[in-house]
């Protein structure tokens, strides 16, 4: 079949620390690997077969840094992932600041393309953790957004679960209702 490849850019946004690099790494690779590069701003990509159909899924793995352009990637993604380290309620307000932006720039556009994830990392970590899952599943439901937890150490079945939901969406040509109604009034 000759139908063209379709392609979906994906930005994983969130604190320093909680686990951006390990989740697109272990995504793209299957592995762990413990150290990543903190200031490396890097895009993946991997080809993902879903109800049999082919979609190319462009990861942004995404540093905050205040002398980049930092809402780059903003403009650049159809679907954003935001994520929080459940050992750290810092990561998790920060995660918070990030949906408002994000509903920010979706209310400018007067749309919303695909629901965003909201993704709590290092699940593994259960005897430091700061944020409880059900925290996550409320700031969600505020954001409508999509809600897991995961571990880039050990298990992202989860994570990779939501994002092929998203990528179906997406085949299908589904859009997620606009999170409010822009008129002129
Ligand atoms: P980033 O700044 O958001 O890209 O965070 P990194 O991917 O660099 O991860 C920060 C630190 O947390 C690194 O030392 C990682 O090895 C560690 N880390 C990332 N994900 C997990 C996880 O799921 N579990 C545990 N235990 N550590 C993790
Ligand atoms: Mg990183």
């Amino acid at each position: 079949n000759n139908a063209p490849l379709r392609e979906l850019h994906v930005a994983l946004v969130g604190m320093s620390g909680s686990g951006k690099s390990a989740i697109a790494v272990k995504y793209i690779t299957k592995r762990f690997i413990g150290e990543y590069d903190s200031t490396l701003e890097d895009t993946y990509c991997r080809e993902e077969t879903v109800g049999g159909q082919c979609v190319m899924v462009w990861l942004m793995d995404t540093v905050e840094n205040a002398s980049r352009d930092e809402m780059r990637w903003i403009a650049w993604a159809d679907v954003y992932i935001v994520v929080y380290d459940v050992t750290s309620q810092l990561s998790f307000q920060y995660a918070e600041g990030l949906l408002e932006r994000i509903a920010r720039h979706e209310h400018v556009l007067c749309a919303r393309e695909h629901q965003p994830l909201l993704i709590g990392n290092k699940s593994d970590l259960e005897r430091y953790r700061q944020v409880s899952e059900s925290e996550g599943e409320r700031l969600a439901a505020q954001h409508k957004a999509y809600f897991a937890e995961c571990s880039a150490a050990s298990d992202l079945r989860q994570f990779t679960k939501i994002l092929h939901n998203t990528i179906q969406n997406y085949l299908s040509g589904a859009r997620s209702p606009s999170p409010r109604l822009c008129s002129s009034d």
